[in-house]
Order: structure tokens, then sequence, then C-alpha cells
């Protein structure tokens, strides 16, 4: 038995620890998780005493990554994996899973201590994300929308009275927030929004419809985006903060998808909904600015969802490959498996470096739009790709529900769509590319 302390007292030791020795078997680790209601708390204290340091100077990760990898891996094998098929059969919202992770911390994993958020950085954000949606992809991106696309903007743009009010009761699972940026008549077009936000008094008045929100029918509340000056164009958008519910927003219906069926999808209808004056988040007209930061910060979280998919899907093939018998051994032996595996790990790895290297140049306060949108599509490409080899490899047993390749297979095509497509992806690293060359 570990005492309940241990992470703490070790990390507070410069993390000197052999990590190895101090969780046995990932088995283990799970029940000795549960002994720290306070692990958040822990990895903080830590983070007190010295910052994760988010350079990679080694092969390795940070011991502390390590830690929370291990730590994460070990809650989703045990509390997602078994779940991730019934949850996506039965279109259901992990309720209990979230709240169990809000304890954990990773809800708001980069959120400092003073608004209740795990104190953590973008790298362990990104780690924790790949490990959650290993477990179950639906799961991936319900933290994810939640740490990046709607605590995100508040943190960054937020005043401080705001981040008290619209942060702390979204970080221990108990609510979850959603972000309203796309439209049914623009996705890719952002700028393009007919949502209208006009002020009558000491309100907003907002009216239009968003389309394909997530967590929207779980969410206590969303960071939306309206014009509020037409005649400025992407220029005219402006930030809101809306409870949920609240009169004069409904919801449609959950949309029934292809993959991430736990997560829940809707249209947000805004028909004469009035928030206060002093729901603004930023200035008049730099809602476009704070949506496209946001979504540079979330392409790392989607990123990370593909590479769990991706590595759940290659975790599929491997085990199953092995047990499989053809021609009298198993086909693991067969040269052209090997070339599929081979092909797998690399897409996997090269994509988790990417990903890795955007995080870390956010933490580090570096410019990282190019490279979070390089992550975005390395991943999300090696995610679809990988699922598709899986099922190749399983054969027949990879295109029935007895096996998850086939949930993998649907979960991973999301990863090309939302925040921002594939296409988009290769403008905004095209874009940034030219400018670079041309000076
Ligand atoms: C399950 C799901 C969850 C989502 N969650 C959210 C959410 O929480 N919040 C939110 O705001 N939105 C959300 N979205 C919306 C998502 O971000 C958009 O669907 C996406 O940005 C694409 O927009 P669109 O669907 O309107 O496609 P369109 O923009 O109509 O694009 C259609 C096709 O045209 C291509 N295309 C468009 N413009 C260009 C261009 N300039 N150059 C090259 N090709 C181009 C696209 O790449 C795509 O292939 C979600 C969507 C889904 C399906």
């Amino acid at each position: 038995m570990i005492e309940r302390h241990y992470f703490r007292d070790r990390l507070l030791k410069n993390f000197d620890f052999d990590f190895g020795f101090c969780i046995p078997s990932s088995r283990n680790t799970c029940e000795h998780i549960y002994e720290f209601p306070q692990l958040s708390e822990d990895l903080t204290l830590a983070l007190r005493c010295r910052r994760l340091h988010t350079v990679y100077q080694s092969a390795e990760l940070p011991e502390t990554h390590q830690m929370l990898r291990q730590t994460v891996r070990d809650f989703a094998e045990k509390e997602l994996m078994p779940l991730a098929a019934q949850l996506d059969k039965e279109h259901r919202f992990p309720a209990e899973q979230v709240k169990k992770m809000g304890a954990l911390g990773l809800l708001a994993m980069d959120v400092p201590e003073k608004y209740k958020g795990a104190g953590l950085d973008y790298l362990a954000y990104s780690i924790a994300v790949e490990e959650i949606s290993r477990g179950c992809a639906s799961t991936g991106v319900i933290v994810s929308v939640n740490n990046s696309l709607y605590l995100g903007p508040i943190l960054k743009f937020g005043s401080e009275e705001q981040k008290h009010q619209w942060i702390a009761p979204f970080t221990s699972g108990e609510k979850i927030g959603c972000f309203a940026l796309s439209e049914p008549g623009n996705g890719s077009d952002a700028g393009a929004a007919s949502t209208v936000a006009r002020l009558d008094g000491d309100e907003w008045v907002l009216n239009g419809t968003k389309a394909w929100i997530t967590n929207a029918w779980d969410a206590s509340a969303t960071v939306v985006f309206a014009t509020t000056d037409k005649s400025l164009k992407h220029k005219g958008i402006s930030a809101f903060l809306v409870p949920m519910p609240t009169p004069g927003l409904s919801l449609g219906k959950k949309e029934d998808k292809l993959g991430i069926r736990a997560s829940s999808t809707a249209n947000l209808i805004f028909e004469d909904c009035r928030i206060p004056k002093a729901n603004l988040l930023g200035q008049p007209g730099m809602g476009f600015k704070i949506a496209m930061q946001t979504l540079d910060g979330g392409r790392i979280g989607i990123a990370s969802q593909a590479l769990g998919i991706a590595q759940a899907a290659l975790d599929c093939a491997v085990d199953y490959a092995e047990k499989r018998m053809a021609f009298g051994s198993p086909i693991t032996k067969l040269q052209a498996v090997q070339f599929k595996l081979a092909d797998m790990a690399v897409a996997l790895e090269g994509a988790r470096l990417l990903t890795w290297r955007a995080a870390m140049l956010k933490d580090n306060g570096k410019p990282f739009t190019k490279e979070a949108a390089m992550a975005k599509l390395a991943a999300s490409e090696a995610a679809t790709s990988i699922a598709h080899q899986a099922i190749q490899i399983l054969g027949g047993m990879g295109y029935v529900t007895e096996m998850p390749a086939e949930r993998h297979y649907r979960d991973a095509r999301i990863t090309e769509i939302y925040e921002g497509t594939s296409e988009i992806q290769r403008l905004v690293i095209a874009g940034q590319l030219l400018k670079a060359y041309r000076g």
C-alpha cells in the first residue's frame, strides 16, 4: 500500500524517484490512485516548487509527465475501455466518468490552482487526452472541448471576475462547457457568422443558430460567437458567455453520428436570448481572434485524441495478429503484416512527436499556429490510416462490433473534420510557410 502523500512527497524531492518502483503494475496503480482523492492537488504542489520543464531535452518525457501518463492510462484502462463500446452503442454521455476525471484534475489541466484547475501544462494535457481517447474517443473529445475550447478562451481573454465565475465551477466534472462557432451556413468560413448580438440597455440579445456543438446536451455554459457589427465582417464578431439552460436558448436534436457517439452534438438555437452586458468576453470585435487562437490550442487536443485512437487501433491489431493463426503460424510471421505494423507505428510516432512539439511551443510562449496545424493534420491522417489498416489485419473480425477495430475506424474519421478540416490545416501550414520564406 502506498502512503496517501507518496506522490506529492516524492514529487517535492524534485521527482528523483524510480517510477517503476512506485507503480509496480498498471493494474495495481488504479487502485492506488483511487486512494488519492487529491492527486491533482499533489501534482500541483510539485509544480509550485518546480514548474514542469517543457523542453524535450532527452528521448524521454519528463518524469512528472511519465507519471501522469501512467496515471491516466490506468484510469482509462479501468474506467473507460471496458465501457466504451456500450457508451457508443447507447449514445450515452459518460457522466460518472467525467466526474471522476474532474476529481483527478483532467478537466482543467492547464488552469491555475487559484481557479481550481490542476495547474499543469499543455504537454500534460496532450498526454492525458491521448490516454483518455485510447480508452474512449468520445470521452476524449468531451475532455478536450472543456479544457481547450471552453476554459481556454476564458482563461486567456476573460476578466478576473469572469474567470472566477465561469472557470472554477467547470473544473470538477460537475459542469462542463461547450464552444459555439460553426453555423449551418458556415464551418470552415468561420468569419461569415450570421448569428447576431445586439446591445439593448444592459443586455446583449442573441439571435441565430450554431451548428454541430460538442457537449451541447450536457453543457452548463457556452462560449458563443456572434456578429455585433456586420459592416466590419470578421472584425465585427464578438465572443459571449452564455449559461445553459437560459431563456431564449434551445437545443436541436442530438446528431446521429458515425463515431464519437457518446459525446452529444447538437445545434444551439438563439431566439431573442438575453444575457447580461458583462458576459462579453474580451472587447467587442475580438471574437474572431479569440476563436482562431482558441482553435490553435484546440488542435493540439484533437491531435492528441487522434493519437489515442491510433494507438488503440495499433494495440488491437498487434494483439490480434499475434494470436491469429494462418498457414500454420501467427500472422505476425507474415512480412506483409509486419510491414503494415511498421508503417502504422512510424505514422503514429511521427504524429506524436509533432503533437508534443506543438504543446511544448505553447508551454514556452512561442508561436505554435503552424505546428498545431501540422500536428492535427498528421495525427488525424495517421489515425484514419492506422484504423483502416487495423481492420485489414483483423480481416472479418475487423468488420464486426465484437472487436473495437470498427469503432476506432468510425471514431478516427471526425479528427480530419472538426476544429478545421485537413484542407484548412494545409491552408494554415502553407500560409505560414510561405510567409516565413518570403520574410
Ligand atoms: C461531430 C462534430 C462535432 C463538432 N463540434 C463542434 C463544436 O463543438 N463547435 C463548433 O463550433 N463546431 C463544431 N463542429 C463543426 C466543425 O468544426 C465543422 O464541421 C468543420 O469546421 C467543417 O465545416 P463544415 O462542416 O461547414 O464544412 P465546409 O466548411 O462546408 O467544408 C466542406 C468541404 O469543403 C472544404 N473546404 C471549405 N473551404 C475550403 C477552402 N478554403 N479550401 C479548401 N477546401 C475547403 C472542406 O475542407 C470540406 O472538405 C463539429 C462538427 C462535427 C461533425
